[in-house]
């Protein structure tokens, strides 16, 4: 429509909720100059009634965890065991604030890695999900031994400000897992495209042990838009049968 957010809009603030968006590094940045304005993140839960984390503007590159409000433990994904700061964890919340419905270790199965509130400036003594919701065990793909989580995908595509939108595609080729990044250039970066594709696939497969991902072109406006919650990994793979 012609209008240019930076400059001519009155937004000083940008509130995310509820994607892995608003603590990727390279979309934060992209969205606060696009709006020339702050970006936070926060995320909840309809189960627990409100948001359980938000981040401060210091932006210490997590959500600090509002912990008077629940008790979020993090443990093994397959097991009860607690999970030090630092490592990756499953969310497990026990809620206060909701009585009628009330939630007592609650697995949410999201991933999350909880950092002390030290590696904060600000002074608050709450907790941080550093990377904030970082997706969802359930979303983990084994391709070819390695684990791809489509938020690391993701967090390396925003890095590229060429590209607009773009899809993970999961398929079986023979017998062999293929990976795809579909990606859609802005108009205006048409011609960087080999150069594009050849940085894009090798900084995807440093970032994978080494697994082979296959980046292709696909024409302006052809990729899905989403409103609210963004599903840009398709995963193809014939599913298991199972004979009686
Ligand atoms: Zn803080």
């Amino acid at each position: 429509m012609g209008i240019d957010l930076a400059r001519e809009s009155k937004v000083r603030r940008v509130i995310l909720s509820g994607e892995p968006a608003g603590s990727i590094p390279a979309v934060k940045r992209q969205l606060e100059e696009a709006w020339n304005a702050k970006v936070g993140d926060s995320a909840g839960m309809t189960e627990i009634g409100s948001i359980m984390m938000f981040e401060c503007r210091h932006q210490p590159g997590g959500a600090h965890i509002i912990e008077d409000h629940f008790i979020e433990e993090c443990l093994e994904h397959d097991g009860d065991r607690q999970v030090p700061y630092g490592h990756e964890a499953e969310r497990v919340v026990t809620s206060f604030g909701r009585g009628f419905i009330p939630l007592v270790r609650y697995r949410t199965k999201d991933l999350v890695v909880k950092v002390p509130y030290t590696t904060c400036p600000c002074g608050r003594t709450f907790d941080i999900y550093d990377g904030g919701i970082r997706g969802r065990w359930d979303d983990m793909k084994l391709v070819r031994g390695t684990n791809v989580y489509p938020r690391a995908v993701e967090a390396i595509v925003r890095e590229f400000d060429a590209i607009d939108e773009f899809q993970i595609v999961l398929e079986r080729v023979g017998l062999v897992d293929e990976i795809t990044v579909h990606v859609e250039l802005k108009p205006g970066f048409e011609s960087d495209w080999d150069a594009l594709r050849e940085r894009l696939s090798g900084a995807l497969r440093d970032a994978h042990e080494g697994l082979r991902f296959t980046v292709g072109r696909a024409p302006a406006g052809s990729l899905p838009r989403f409103e609210l919650k963004a599903k840009r990994f398709a995963d193809k793979r014939p599913k298991a049968e199972f004979k009686h």
